[in-house]
């Protein structure tokens, strides 16, 4: 779409396409405002397609203190998991407890007592040594006490954010990918009066006039709006994720543990038909233009934990299928250790411009409330009712296809909506099957490819779908049967294809590769 096509008037602006500027976005268009959303790569590029993927209370915040952060987080699990079925759905955790080791029972029990308390319904079990090694046979033996189950939650985040766009724009938003913001303009008092675009790739600009800009640009969100505290400014922190193929790591639930390194909390978890495992927690110094990857070290790191708490999987990098890498918002003062720093988030304003960043995706929805509190002063009269329409387009029920398991239509109503119903009625049967060590099916991929904005290939395979990252090789030897299957529906000539597969395979190597490189 031509920049000097769209609407030149805007009651809100919102600036990024991660899960903070796509709630905002949803809110919006909920109260029945004239909103737009432009975001400088591709929807959920940043943080909001790498994360360790979990709804969560976290219960690391509850070791410090943080009630109020963990309980508003329980609350929101509790939401999503009743207003997301298929794309946010409950996970079972276990935790083992060994001698000497911390924490010990007794502090995990009060904690997961607690945890329990604020979501009302008691969800942690403990288990004695033998009735543990019975429902998690993997584990180190050595010194094992026993442990707990729990459950949180999981979700595809980069379907989350697209999730909230897509309904956002089918209520009468726009939402553009590959647009930057460049500046904001002010009248004469210094209130935001609009804000100056850039397609990214064409160069195009224009200026288009807004009561409201809202900055959900994550850890560049300075870059718009410097901080108004003096010693509070973000500091970007990395975290890096392994996924393996679901074969090398046969678990069934999310299996939480401590680094034998610094104690800082691992996980390793079923995800969308691999085993994730993460996370580092370190401070990021490569250029945030520049896409993160998982440096050697925090591979090692990952890999030590994982093969201390599974001795005998002995697994290597090689093994892996993918790794990524985000980058997370958190202001600071810098005074404290990585892992320590607050998850809460902040709202800055300044005439009109509102920033929000920081917090985690589990509370998108909040954030975004926040924020419109925030520029209630700018918002017309309607802005400021509360919404009804759902932030999700509610399940309807209808039958699932024959070729279909009910798991998998619900699935695709939880990503797409109703759009799951012009996907599956646009897809011969030999479509509707899953892609082998994903639980993607082969529609996807041409529906996605026809109506989602994809620009570039990895726009496909890394947050339309996630066969990228699931996978060898980013998913290379299927690329021919995905031409097939998207070229039909797309407009690019066969050159193109030709330049999107190896610039693909490039970034792919650079990034998502598990093995080589230095920070
Ligand atoms: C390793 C890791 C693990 C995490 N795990 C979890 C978890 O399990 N659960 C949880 O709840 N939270 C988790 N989080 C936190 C969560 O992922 C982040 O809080 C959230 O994704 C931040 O979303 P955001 O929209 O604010 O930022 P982003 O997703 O980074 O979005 C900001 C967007 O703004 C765009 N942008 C920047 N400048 C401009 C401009 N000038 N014009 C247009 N666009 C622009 C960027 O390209 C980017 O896409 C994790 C974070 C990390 C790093």
């Amino acid at each position: 779409m031509s920049l000097r096509s769209i609407e030149s008037d805007w009651d809100i602006v919102v600036v990024g396409g991660g899960v903070t500027g796509a709630g905002v976005f949803r809110e919006s268009t909920r109260r029945g405002l004239k909103a737009l959303l432009v975001e400088q790569k591709d929807f959920a590029w940043g943080t909001s397609s790498r994360s360790s993927k979990l709804v969560h209370g976290g219960l690391r915040y509850l070791k410090e203190g943080k009630f109020a952060l963990t309980r508003e987080s329980v609350r929101e699990r509790e939401r999503l998991i009743r207003e997301a079925p298929g794309l946010v759905k409950r996970l079972e955790f276990r935790l083992p407890i060994y001698k000497g080791l911390k924490p010990g029972a007794w502090t995990m029990g009060i904690g997961l007592t607690i945890y329990d308390l604020i979501s009302g319904k008691r969800s942690y079990r403990y288990y004695g040594r033998r009735a543990y090694m019975k429902i998690e046979s993997l584990v180190a033996r050595q010194g094992l006490k026993g442990g707990f189950s729990f459950t949180d939650a999981q979700v595809d985040d980069a379907r989350l954010v697209l999730s909230l766009i897509g309904t956002a724009e089918r209520s009468g938003g726009l939402a553009l990918n590959y647009t930057r913001v460049t500046g904001l303009e002010r009248d004469f008092r210094g209130e935001v009066c609009g804000v100056f675009l850039e397609d990214t790739e064409s160069k195009e600009a224009a200026c288009v006039k807004t009561r409201l800009v809202i900055n959900a640009t994550g850890v560049w969100a300075e870059g718009l709006h410097p901080s108004p505290e003096k010693n509070k400014h973000l500091r970007p922190l990395r975290g890096s994720h392994l996924i393996f193929p679901k074969e090398l790591i046969p678990i069934e639930t999310a299996v939480s543990f401590f680094s034998p390194k610094d104690g800082r909390q691992q996980f390793a978890f079923p995800w969308e038909g691999g085993i994730l495992v993460g996370t580092t927690d370190i401070d990021h110094q490569g250029a945030l233009s520049e896409e993160p990857f998982a440096s050697e070290e925090e591979v090692a790191y990952l890999l030590e934990g994982i093969n201390t708490i599974f001795p005998s999987l002995r697994l290597t990098s090689a093994d892996a299928l993918s790794s990524f890498a985000g980058v997370r918002p958190v202001v600071s003062e810098g005074k404290v250790s990585a892992d320590r720093e607050s998850r809460e988030h902040v709202i800055w304003t300044d005439r009109g411009l509102v920033t929000v960043t920081g917090g985690k995706l589990t509370t998108f929805r909040v954030l975004a409330r926040d924020a419109l509190s925030a520029a209630r002063d700018y918002l017309p009269s309607k802005g400021l009712s509360e919404a009804i329409e759902p932030i999700f387009e509610p399940w309807t029920g209808e039958a699932t296809p024959p070729g279909l398991s009910f798991e998998t239509h619900q699935r695709l109503w939880g990503r797409y909506g109703r759009q799951a119903s012009v996907m599956l009625a646009n897809a011969p049967e030999k479509h509707l099957r899953v892609i082998a060590g994903t639980q993607t099916i082969l529609a996807e991929l041409p529906h996605a490819a026809a109506r989602e904005k994809i620009r570039h290939l990895d726009d496909l395979l890394l947050r339309r779908v996630r066969i990228g990252l699931l996978l060898p090789e980013g998913g290379k030897a299927h690329l021919d049967e995905i031409r097939a299957l998207c070229g039909p529906v797309m407009s690019w000539s066969d050159a193109q294809w030709d330049k999107e597969i190896e610039d693909y395979l490039r970034m792919w190597r650079a990034h998502h590769c598990p093995q080589r490189r230095q920070d």
